[in-house]
């Protein structure tokens, strides 16, 4: 039998694991764009989060008397690096990696939500409100990528229309 804690442990692992390819992603997408320098200080203060996130899960595990040093985010990172270099060679990689962000943030959302029920039934009030907390992060953050898609459409093809590089 499986208890809602050992789930609880389960999931809290893999959002470590989560929150490590974000940063991979959001690191690489701050370093590669030229042209929408207006984009960069909403990217810059969620790879801030993110970073903080990733500490806060390390206390949640920790909580549950959990080993961290067996945190395993190393495929995680791959899977974020090969992405990035796919979008790379893609024309519109900044549109490329807008929607692979759009569809990221919203699984994270839906990934806290799921923690956040899990942990109440599992009698851990203080990691709810843990998950809870970064949940509306990253609602936050899924919003603000879902309203930048137009925008961003928009500069990318006036910039192309204008013959000025709008790839990245
Ligand atoms: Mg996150
Ligand atoms: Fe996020």
């Amino acid at each position: 039998m499986t208890s809602a804690r050992d789930s609880l442990a389960a999931w809290l692992r893999d959002a470590h694991a989560m929150e490590g390819q974000a940063e991979t992603l959001l690191s690489a997408q701050i370093e590669r764009l030229q042209n929408y320098p207006e984009a960069l200080p909403r990217l810059r203060s969620h790879l801030e989060e993110t970073k903080a996130q990733r500490q806060a899960l390390e206390r949640c595990l920790e909580k549950l008397g959990e080993n961290t040093s067996t945190l395993k985010d190393g495929t995680m990172k791959m899977a974020a690096n090969l992405q990035g270099w796919m979008h790379a060679l893609s024309g519109d990689e900044v549109l490329k990696n807008t929607l692979a962000s759009a569809a990221f943030e919203q699984f994270e959302a839906a990934s806290y939500r799921m923690l956040v029920c899990a942990a109440k039934i599992a009698g851990e009030p203080e990691i709810a409100r843990t998950c809870e907390h970064i949940m509306e992060q990253e609602v936050s953050m899924a919003d603000w990528v879902w309203s930048e898609l137009e925008p961003l459409t928009e500069k990318y093809l006036q910039r192309e229309m204008a013959g000025m590089e709008a790839k990245r």
